[in-house]
């Protein structure tokens, strides 16, 4: 999303041009979001870098116990997944992304990328670099990007109210002073955990099987009695005894 004063100084702009120009302005889709703008219309069979950048930010939205494939391909998975994104957000859902679905990405996400109710530093509260896990620095960071896509899904989902991020990426000394398994996805900069209010632990780890997450582990579970994990590890498994699943 670009800042108020950018947007401001860049509708003066425009203004001005038109002013001084005489030139009828085209109108067009919402430009220069600072950080990314698309160029197009994306529809079901688009192929590219533009369509991996719109799976990324509508994967949590794949539907209960799917996880939506970053492929680059606009198959009938990310139809739906655009679907379930437009529905939720009040847009026609036509399951082609266009300007409107576009714009409203761009109101979603920062422009350091990340969704705006969830930053780097949350995602990664005891290294301030993205170094010394299982993974390099810029897939741990990425990872960490492709879960905060996921939590906005949930957060938005629960009512627009607040997750608290208690855990994120773990170097390996990060990993070991927590006392984290050590084969741990924190490793891997994709899992986080969740504390409790304004959701329930319950409500977090039964809502999070709708928004993208491969392994979710709650309540009743082992060590999980004062935090939902959720993470996108390669092994699929949701347990959390104490809620029912
Ligand atoms: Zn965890």
């Amino acid at each position: 999303m670009l800042k108020r004063t950018a947007r401001v100084l860049l509708g003066l702009v425009m203004t001005i041009t038109f002013a001084l120009g005489g030139a009828v302005l085209t109108a067009g889709p919402a430009q220069a979001d600072g950080c990314y703008t698309w160029t197009r219309t994306l529809a079901p069979g688009a192929t590219g870098n533009d369509v991996t950048q719109l799976q990324i930010r509508v994967a949590g939205w794949p539907g209960y116990d799917s996880v939506l494939a970053v492929d680059g391909s606009y198959g009938p998975a990310t139809t739906a997944a655009v679907k379930r994104f437009q529905a939720a957000y009040g847009l026609a859902a036509d399951g082609i992304a266009g300007p409107a679905t576009q714009a409203k990405i761009y109101e979603l996400q920062d422009n350091d990328c990340t969704p705006i109710h969830f930053t780097y530093p949350e995602l990664n509260q005891c290294n301030s670099t993205w170094a010394g896990g299982a993974v390099a620095a810029g897939t741990a960071k990425a990872n960490a990007l492709s879960s905060m896509w996921k939590l906005e899904a949930l957060r938005h989902a629960l009512g627009d109210r607040s997750i608290r991020v208690t855990s994120g990426f773990r170097s390996y000394s990060c990993n070991s002073a927590v006392g984290g398994a050590s084969n741990s996805r924190h490793l891997y900069g994709d899992a986080v955990d969740l504390g409790a209010s304004p959701h329930s632990l319950c409500t977090l780890a039964k809502q999070a099987r709708y928004h993208g997450f491969r392994g979710i582990l709650g309540p009743g579970y082992s060590g999980h009695n004062d935090h939902v994990h959720v993470n996108q590890g390669p092994s699929r498994f949701w347990s959390a005894p104490s809620c029912g699943i």
